[in-house]
């Protein structure tokens, strides 16, 4: 997370997406908890299109401690979800949402809420949502000061549902298919292998003949 990575234009459109699989794993995670409870999720900036999109595709839920009105995230729960995305060729940068549920409280940005999202400043930007258990929700958008612009800007944003596309999943598999599996550079059959050993066995003993 650094201050390179591309920063949402202020003003204008601000258009907050939210893919229709994450918002139902949101809800789930709300409904389905008696305590506060929070977690982060991955959000990817579509630069060039028109009214500055900004698309949440996951939430994740970490480690915690929490009660029926407080929720703290563990710092090994971050790290254990950060290093496993860099094993699978993922960026850090792209985990910049911050959300949570107030669990049967309303849906509102408190202070200890204001300080939590304040700590986040070391990603340059973030993506806030607060829900509960009835569904209410809330989403802004923090961009925080940088040598170019010294004041932190909060605005508010109306979480639009993307529905679940087929092309879309279909692309995720494609990725994570060459991020994860390799051709092996031997042919599979026993026999083939067996001979190309053996070759190779020939090769090397006249090499050390
Ligand atoms: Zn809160």
């Amino acid at each position: 997370m650094n201050d390179h990575a591309a920063v949402p234009p202020a003003g204008g459109p601000l258009s907050l997406y939210i893919h229709e699989a994450a918002k139902r794993r949101l809800d789930l995670y709300s409904a389905e908890c008696p305590l506060e409870i929070s977690g982060v999720g991955e959000v990817w900036l579509v630069p060039g299109a028109s009214g500055n999109p900004i698309v949440i595709s996951q939430v994740f839920l970490l480690e915690q401690v929490s009660s029926h009105a407080h929720t703290e995230l563990t710092a090994g729960g971050l790290a254990s979800l950060l290093g496993e995305r860099a094993a699978a060729g993922l960026p850090s940068e792209s985990i910049r949402l911050w959300w949570h549920s107030h669990a049967a409280m309303p849906a509102f940005w408190s202070a200890t809420d204001e300080a939590a999202i304040s700590s986040f400043n070391y990603v340059g930007w973030l993506v806030s949502i607060v829900t509960n258990r009835r569904g209410e929700i809330l989403a802004r958008l923090d961009i925080f000061p940088s040598t170019s612009q010294p004041l932190r800007r909060t605005f508010a944003a109306a979480l639009i549902e993307l529905p679940h596309s087929d092309e879309e999943e279909r692309a995720e598999v494609r990725a994570e298919i060459q991020r994860k599996v390799r051709r092996a550079r031997v042919p599979r059959t026993p026999e083939v292998r067996v001979a190309v050993t053996a070759a190779s066995a020939r090769r090397n003993w006249r090499r050390s003949a």
